[in-house]
């Protein structure tokens, strides 16, 4: 599979840091061209990054409202998105699920409303440190699972974003073993839901990705790519976990990019 480099700069970003933007997408299309790389950003920025980018990465999103239009103030559709010149989207952030109380029904709402407008969708799952202590990280992941993609899902309009919440942000790994027995399990609850298709839905690892782990991550076959928080924030680090990355040759994401 192709592996997928995302970033995600949360809430984080002003027109002065565009230049991380163009310097990312200079030396991806200088020296990375196959690597299928995506940033998420404010939806402030979006529009500004597309156009700093033009075509050489991918901009995306960090959220998207499940309805199309109407009286949600405040809120983005992913027509919206879309229309901003985004790309993907990513939904069900353990930051969302957390602190505006997005339920798995909530998720795939998102997911699919992420579908309708033609954005790939970072379907984001992880388990607490309270429930990997208590021996249940593998059934909440396969319950986030069921509950937040919806069943209409393919390969090429979903990815599953695997965040450990007490990984993110905390300079806290988990194992490579506990990496590949999550991803095993997530890969056999896909496939459970949705057959072969399953089988080709890409799974990120996220938490605590750094230019001196991305090797390893990037190196486990059960590991489809990598969503990075604070380290996409400077190119220099982005780009050093971009080049982490084994290369093939056929992106989907990168709808964008210069042909
Ligand atoms: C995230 O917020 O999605 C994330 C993975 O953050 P960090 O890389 O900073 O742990």
């Amino acid at each position: 599979m192709q592996p997928l480099i995302a970033g995600n700069w949360k809430m984080n970003g002003v027109a002065s840091q565009l230049h991380e933007i163009e310097a990312v997408a200079a030396s991806v299309k200088a020296t990375l061209p196959s690597t299928e790389v995506l940033i998420c950003l404010p939806a402030t920025l979006i529009t500004r990054a597309v156009q700093t980018a033009a075509g050489r990465i991918a901009i995306g999103g960090e959220d998207c409202s499940a309805e199309i239009s109407g009286p949600f103030t405040g809120d983005f559709s992913s027509e919206m998105l879309k229309d901003a010149g985004a790309c993907a989207v990513i939904v069900g952030h353990s930051d969302r699920r957390q602190h505006h109380g997005e339920t798995d029904a909530v998720v795939a709402a998102k997911a699919k409303a992420a579908r309708r407008a033609g954005l790939l969708a970072i379907i984001c799952i992880g388990e607490t440190n309270a429930q990997r202590l208590a021996g249940n990280a593998l059934s909440i992941c396969g319950d986030q699972i069921a509950g937040s993609v919806p069943k209409e899902m393919t390969a090429s309009d979903a990815v599953i974003g695997y965040e450990p919440l007490w990984a993110i942000g905390s300079g806290q790994m988990p194992t490579s073993e506990q990496i590949i027995e999550m991803h095993a399990h997530i890969r056999a609850c896909l496939t459970q839901c949705f057959g072969a298709e399953g089988q080709k839905v890409r799974i990120l690892y996220g938490g605590s990705v750094k230019p001196s782990n991305a090797h390893s991550i990037l190196a486990l076959p059960q590991v489809d790519g990598v969503l990075v928080g604070g380290a996409s924030l400077k190119s220099e680090d982005f780009l050093a976990i971009c080049r982490a990355a084994p290369a093939l040759n056929s992106p989907t994401v990168n709808s964008q990019k210069e042909q």
